[in-house]
């Protein structure tokens, strides 16, 4: 996410056929015998092959036990409700058995409403307990799941979505013609150390936390609108009123959507990546500013830490209040910054777009607790953001992104706070000062402590060697310490630790 910073950056940042002969009785169609991508068995990975690029298909064998969501999204006509159902495989990957699951229904502290209703536990009744402001679901698990184990879940739900961008800067919002789907549909949560990991979200900051996934959806919303979701298309269809999206997309650590009349489409294949920007059609010129950027950020990236992994990335603009907000493979940046015409590509577009190409890598390659360890996916996804900068125009050319950062510390009279402390530990000015502009200003120090080759090969083996899995701190740390093969806690005690 790219929260704003008040709004005085300096970063100046058809076939008619007709016969003379009676037609002939047309035979009867033949039944299809297409299965139903949501009929896929839970073990069968090859529908999310064509969304990976090469390099990054072993996943498909190696993240056998990751939970597996095969959801139905039905929009009404207004954009503002949807009825769902999910069914999901959930296995037991930690090495203490489990007596129940948690889901997290977030709609219901965004604003909106999720009720949940006929759930099934492996075909069996289940009655959910609540918590967390009805955000969260415990679901229990009658025969306790044994590492390795596995359980189906099932559910049928319904969310109403807000009209009003007021909360968690309207990740969640049906507003200008725009629905912002986010979170809309019950998430797994994380189990780690502190057991199933969920907490309220603060106003600021992203508000989930959550293991890499697959997911099979399908999508019914009113013909007409311009449908756009993480993953890759793999199937359609078109009914009187309706058309339906199925897509395939994992791994992955959310499923978003975001649906429009007004959409338009900008495309550019870029490397193997089909980079693809929806917006009003006056932004085109944003649009394509747009996916240039965005092409430029995937090959840095690529090259420095791990390949992108998609075939696809998909951006769309929304009225969020964000400049810009992350998914797996998909992002939504807010509409106003595409307007080349009154406001310079280079006080916010660039740097929003770059920012949110990052988070890519740190949040949804290499995820992190985003609640407990902010600094871990936004501050070193601005200090990323700096890397374009400099590997795009050179150091002199990466001075003005890298002034906006010591801007956004100076505003808070570069107060020591430590940039390691979870969300709620912040208020607004202080989360931005710390977390996006103190926080990427200690990755800059850690470099000139390394040495920019060190640096640069711990950078490499930290995407790589936690790509689909959870960091923390102490890994960071551990790992900078390897590829310098020297100590490190005098500096991350004086940036990072409270
Ligand atoms: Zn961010």
């Amino acid at each position: 996410m790219k929260p704003r910073i008040a709004s005085l950056l300096l970063f100046s940042l058809f076939a008619l056929s007709c016969s003379l002969f009676q037609p002939t009785p047309t035979p009867a169609p033949e039944v299809s015998s297409t299965p139903d991508p949501l009929d896929t068995p839970w073990d069968d990975r090859s529908i999310f092959k064509d969304g990976l690029v090469s390099s990054a298909q072993w996943a498909l064998d190696e993240l056998g036990g990751a939970t597996v969501y095969h959801v139905e999204l039905e929009i009404a006509d207004n954009l503002s409700h949807v009825n769902g159902s999910e069914k999901i495989r959930y296995t037991n990957t930690e090495s203490q058995s489990l007596n129940e699951v948690r889901f997290r229904l977030f709609p219901n502290i965004l604003g909106g409403k999720m009720e949940v209703s006929n759930l099934l536990v492996d075909n069996t009744t289940a009655t959910p307990r609540y918590d967390l402001q009805n955000s969260l679901m415990i679901v229990p698990i009658a025969a306790p799941l044994a590492p390795g184990e596995s359980v189906v879940i099932r559910m049928d739900f319904s969310v109403e979505v807000p009209r009003t961008v007021e909360l968690n800067y309207g990740v969640l919002a049906y507003d200008q013609d725009v629905l912002a789907l986010a979170h809309a549909y019950p998430m797994v949560s994380v189990f780690d150390e502190e057991g199933w990991n969920a907490e309220i979200p603060p106003q600021e900051g992203d508000v989930t936390y959550a293991d890499a996934s697959f997911f099979i959806v399908r999508v019914t919303a009113p013909k007409g609108v311009t449908v756009v979701a993480s993953g890759r298309r793999v199937g359609f269809t078109e009914a009187e009123q309706t058309q339906s999206v199925v897509v395939a997309s994992g791994p992955a650590r959310d499923f978003y959507l975001a649906a429009s009349p007004k959409y338009v489409e900008t495309t550019i294949n870029a490397d193997g990546v089909l980079i693809r920007s929806y917006t009003t059609a006056n932004f085109s010129e944003g649009s394509q500013y747009l996916v240039e950027t965005a092409a430029r950020a995937i090959k840095i990236f690529s090259a420095r830490y791990a390949p992108y992994p998609y075939t696809e990335l998909d951006f769309v603009s929304t009225p969020t209040l964000a400049l810009g907000i992350e998914y797996p493979g998909m992002i939504a940046i807010t509409s106003w910054i595409y307007d080349m015409e009154n406001v310079a590509p280079n006080e916010y577009l660039e740097a929003t777009v770059a920012h949110e190409v990052g988070h890519q890598w740190f949040y949804n390659l290499v995820g992190d607790d985003q609640l407990d360890d902010p600094w871990l996916d936004e501050s070193l996804t601005q200090f990323i953001t700096l890397q374009y900068f400099i590997d795009t125009y050179g150091l002199a050319g990466s001075e003005g992104f890298k002034s906006s950062l010591e801007f956004r510390w100076d505003m808070i009279a570069r107060e020591n706070i430590p940039i390691g402390l979870p969300v709620e530990d912040y208020d607004g000015a202080t989360y931005s000062g710390i977390v996006y502009g103190r926080g990427p200003l200690f990755f800059v120090a850690l470099r000139d402590a390394m040495g920019d080759s060190s640096f640069d090969a711990f950078l490499k083996e930290y995407t790589q060697s936690l790509t689909w899995k959870v960091s923390t701190p102490e890994t960071l740390q551990s790992l900078a310490e390897k590829n310098c093969a020297c100590e490190l806690d005098a500096i991350f005690n004086e940036w990072v630790y409270p």
